[in-house]
């Protein structure tokens, strides 16, 4: 078990992946992201990318795009102990729709939350602390075996993407960032064409979804996010330390 104080966060780039992040997007960070998914799971890194997916309100999109490129590569469901129920069935709904073979659902180590979470209450006094045991530890430790990740993230999402570039360095690893350049109707009209499912807390006021004590309706006017970590300062979880100070996720 890792020490109760270690930082287990996305780790700062080396200088000889940042230089390879900086060669990947000047040859293909143009390309659509389709062709983007085919490139990174055919020639880039075959056999070693993995996308990590939260089966949020977005999630959808991508989880499409790489079915239907390969279905067996794999995707990382982190389950924090502290989602919604509506999201765990959203998730076995989209694997069988869409036919994902090969969805590996991680989370935290059960000393650690024995340790620093037993009554489930650390979200109130430590979220930092909360967030490090139940998303970036499990999350850093699954992608131990990748050379490379996707994500879902998008520069429309908020101030500290608008700078996102298709391809980063995170530690040794190369991130990818196939929707970096949607907007949000590009998103909705994907889905709508193919008829793919949302998630069912969209319907009711969430328009970004995490775990259930951090995450609350938004009010129309809102910014889409504004419903995480409602009335912390804290918006960023580790995930994506050091590249942005917002967080969701993934
Ligand atoms: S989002 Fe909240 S409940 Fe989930 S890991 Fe972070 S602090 Fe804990």
């Amino acid at each position: 078990m890792p020490p109760l104080d270690a930082v287990a966060t996305a780790a700062e780039p080396d200088a000889v992946t940042r230089d390879r992040a900086e060669v990947l997007n000047a040859r293909y960070g143009g390309l659509p992201a389709q062709d983007v998914v085919a490139l990174a799971v055919e020639e880039l890194f075959p056999g070693g990318i993995a996308l990590v997916s939260s089966f949020g309100s977005e999630s959808v999109v991508l989880l499409h795009i790489l079915s239907e490129i390969d279905p067996f590569v794999p995707v990382l469901f982190l389950d924090t102990g502290r989602l919604f129920p509506e999201t765990l069935a959203y998730r076995t709904e989209i694997v069988g729709r869409l036919g994902l073979r090969d969805v590996r659902t991680i989370g935290p180590d059960g000393e650690r939350l024995a340790a620093l979470d037993p009554l489930k209450a650390l979200w109130m006094t430590n979220p930092d602390l909360c967030c490090r045991i139940r998303k970036t530890e499990p999350l850093t430790k699954a992608l131990g075996g990748f050379d490379a990740w996707f994500t879902g993230r998008k520069r429309f999402q908020t101030r500290a993407r608008s700078s996102l570039h298709m391809f980063e360095a995170d530690g040794r690893r190369i991130k990818v960032n196939p929707l970096a350049d949607w907007s949000a109707s590009d998103l909705s009209a994907y889905a709508d064409e193919r008829d793919l499912p949302p998630h069912p807390l969209v319907a009711k006021g969430y328009p970004s979804i995490g775990c259930v004590p951090c995450t609350d309706r938004v009010l129309p006017g809102e910014d889409a996010r504004a419903g995480r970590w409602r009335g912390s300062d804290k918006t960023e979880c580790g995930i994506h330390f050091g590249l942005e100070s917002d967080g969701s996720g993934i």
